[in-house]
C-alpha cells in the first residue's frame, strides 16, 4: 500500500469506524458465533501472493465483526467496561504510524518525555503526592500494558530490593501477600516468580476489606517460620465487590516491617480520586503516605484506550536497580550520563508501545472537569441502579455498593420459610443463567464467602439512564 492507497483506505476505516459507533445501539452486546468460526471461515495459509486491500477491509467488516463482543455498547454492565474514546483512538493511530519501540530516550526523545509529563498529569489529576511525580528525580510514573503487568514489576522490584537489604535471604523463604479478593495478577506474579503467595481472608464484617490485624498477625506467624514476608499487594477496589482494603492500618503494619513494600492495585477504582470526593473512599491520604507503588488503570473507567496502565513508585531506584540490563548496543551518551529516563529499565519488556499519547490526547480533551463529570455520571447512575435494586421487593444487595459497582442478587420475600443458602446459591445460578444467555444486555457472576451474586459494573461511555432503567426492567423481568 503507498501513501495515496493508505490516505484513502484511512478515510473508509474512519468512515466505517464511526457507522459502526453509530450502530452499537441497535446491535445485540455479545457476538452470537459458535467456537471455531473464524477457522472455518479463513483459509490455512497465509495467502501466497498479496490480496487487494478492499477485500480485506471488507473481511473485517463480514467476518471479524460478527465475532466482536461490544464492550462500547451502552448495555454492557459486564467485568469493568473500558471506555474507549475517539481520542485515545487517535492518539493510537499516530502513536502506530511513528511506530517506534521507544525503550531509550535517544530511541524518540518525544516518547519518553511525553510519558514522563502525562504521567505528572495524571498523578496530579488522581492526587497522588509529589514523591511520585517524575518531576521529582525521585520516585516517578512509567506505562504499562496492564495491572497484571504493573503489580509483576512492582513484585520484581520489591524482590530484588529485599534480596538487596537480606543478602542472606533464600528465595524459597519469601512470601508474597494478597488477600482472598485479590485479582489473579497476585497469583500469577508468585507464579511466573516462582514465589509463594499467602492470600489473606478478608470477611463480610469488614466489606471485604484487608485490616491491620490481620496482616499482622499472618506476618508474625510466617517470620516464626522462619518465612520472609517482602510484599503485600493490596487493592482499592476489588474486582469482585469494589472492597477497598485499610491501607491506612495495613501502612502502619507494613511500616513495622520495614522490609515490607506495599504496592496498592487500584486498577478499576483509582482513576475515581480524580474527583476530590472518591479520594477517601480510596484511601488516597494512605496510599501517599505509605504505598510504595500504587496502579491505576486509564484504561478501564478512564476513558483510554487498552493499553494505558499507570504505574508509580515512590523510589525509581527500585525499578532500575532490579531491572537495569544494558549491554554495550544499548548505551547511550545519555543513559551513561543519567541524565535521562531510560524507561526499558522501568518495566519488564525492552520495546515499548507509545501510549502517552493517547493519554495526553484524552486528558487534553476532556480537562479536569470533563473527565470527572464522566466519573461522577457513572457513580450518580450507579446510584440509581442502587435505589431500584432497594425498593425492589425480588432483590438484595450483597456487598455496600462501591462508586459504579453493585453486586446483587435475587433474593425474593416469601412469607413462607426462608429459602436455604443452598437453594438460593442454586436459584441465583438459574437466574444469572437467563440473564447471560440474553444478548441484549451483558453483566458477569461473582461468588463472595460462597454466596453466588451478580455484577453490575457501569462506565461504558454511552451508558445513559435509560439504559439503567431497560436493565433493570429485564432483569425484574427474568427474575419474575
Ligand atoms: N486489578 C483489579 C482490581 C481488576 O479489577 C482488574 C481487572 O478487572 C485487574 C487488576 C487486571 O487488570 P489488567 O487486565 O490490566 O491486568
Amino acid at each position: 500500500m503507498d501513501i495515496e492507497q493508505f490516505r484513502k483506505a484511512g478515510y473508509q476505516a474512519i468512515d466505517r469506524i464511526c457507522d459502526y459507533y453509530y450502530s452499537l445501539q441497535g446491535r445485540a452486546v455479545t457476538s452470537q458465533v459458535e467456537p471455531g468460526y473464524l477457522r472455518k471461515a479463513l483459509p490455512a495459509l497465509a495467502p501466497t501472493s498479496g490480496e487487494d486491500f478492499q477485500e480485506i477491509a471488507d473481511d473485517y467488516q463480514k467476518l471479524i465483526i460478527p465475532g466482536l463482543t461490544h464492550w462500547q455498547h451502552p448495555s454492557f454492565f459486564a467485568y469493568f467496561p473500558t471506555a474507549c474514546t475517539f481520542e485515545g483512538m487517535l492518539g493510537d493511530l499516530y502513536a502506530s504510524s511513528a511506530c517506534n519501540p521507544g525503550f531509550n530516550w535517544s530511541c524518540s526523545p518525544a516518547c519518553t518525555e511525553l510519558e514522563a509529563v502525562v504521567m505528572d498529569w495524571a498523578a496530579q489529576l488522581i492526587g497522588l503526592h509529589s514523591t511520585f511525580l517524575n518531576t521529582s528525580e525521585v520516585g516517578g510514573g512509567v506505562m504499562q500494558t496492564s495491572a497484571s503487568d504493573s503489580a509483576l514489576t512492582a513484585v520484581v522490584a520489591a524482590r530484588s530490593r529485599y534480596i538487596r537489604e537480606n543478602p542472606n535471604a533464600r528465595m524459597e523463604d519469601l512470601v508474597l501477600y494478597t488477600t482472598t479478593q485479590t485479582h489473579s495478577l497476585g497469583l500469577k506474579a508468585g507464579l511466573v516468580l516462582g514465589l509463594a503467595c499467602r492470600a489473606l481472608e478478608v470477611t463480610a464484617e469488614n466489606s471485604f476489606g484487608l485490616r491491620g490485624d490481620t496482616l499482622r498477625a499472618a506476618l508474625e506467624e510466617d517470620i516464626a517460620a522462619g518465612k520472609k514476608p517482602f510484599i503485600l499487594i493490596a487493592t482499592v477496589g476489588t474486582t469482585s465487590s469494589g472492597a477497598f482494603d485499610y491501607i491506612e492500618e495495613l501502612g502502619r503494619v507494613a511500616s513495622d516491617y520495614a522490609s515490607l513494600w506495599l504496592h496498592v492495585d487500584g486498577a478499576w477504582a483509582g482513576v475515581s480520586m480524580a474527583c476530590p470526593e472518591f479520594r477517601e473512599i480510596c484511601h488516597l491520604e494512605a496510599i501517599n503516605r505509605y504505598a510504595d507503588s500504587f496502579c491505576t488503570n486509564f484504561h478501564k473507567w478512564g476513558l483510554t484506550n487498552f493499553d494505558a496502565s499507570t504505574l508509580w513508585v515512590r523510589d525509581r531506584k527500585d525499578l532500575t536497580d532490579a531491572l537495569d540490563v544494558t549491554p554495550e548496543f544499548l548505551r547511550t551518551k545519555h543513559g551513561d550520563a543519567g541524565t535521562v529516563i531510560d524507561y526499558r529499565n522501568w518495566h519488564l519488556g525492552l520495546g515499548r508501545r507509545f501510549r502517552s499519547l493517547k493519554l495526553w490526547f484524552v486528558l487534553r480533551s476532556y480537562g479536569v472537569e470533563g473527565f470527572q463529570k464522566y466519573i461522577r455520571q457513572s457513580v450518580q447512575l450507579n446510584e440509581t441502579f442502587v435505589s431500584m435494586i432497594r425498593s425492589s421487593p425480588q432483590f438484595t444487595l450483597v456487598a455496600p455498593p462501591s462508586l459504579a459497582l453493585t453486586v446483587f442478587r435475587l433474593e425474593p420475600q416469601t412469607t413462607k420459610q426462608p429459602l436455604s443458602a443452598e437453594l438460593l446459591n442454586n436459584l441465583n445460578r438459574l437466574f444469572y443463567g437467563r440473564i447471560s444467555a440474553r444478548n441484549d444486555i451483558l453483566l458477569t457472576q461473582t461468588v463472595l464467602n460462597g454466596t453466588f451474586c451478580i455484577r453490575f459494573a457501569i462506565g461504558a461511555a454511552r451508558t445513559t439512564e435509560e439504559h439503567i432503567k431497560q436493565a433493570f426492567d429485564i432483569l425484574s423481568a427474568e427474575a419474575e
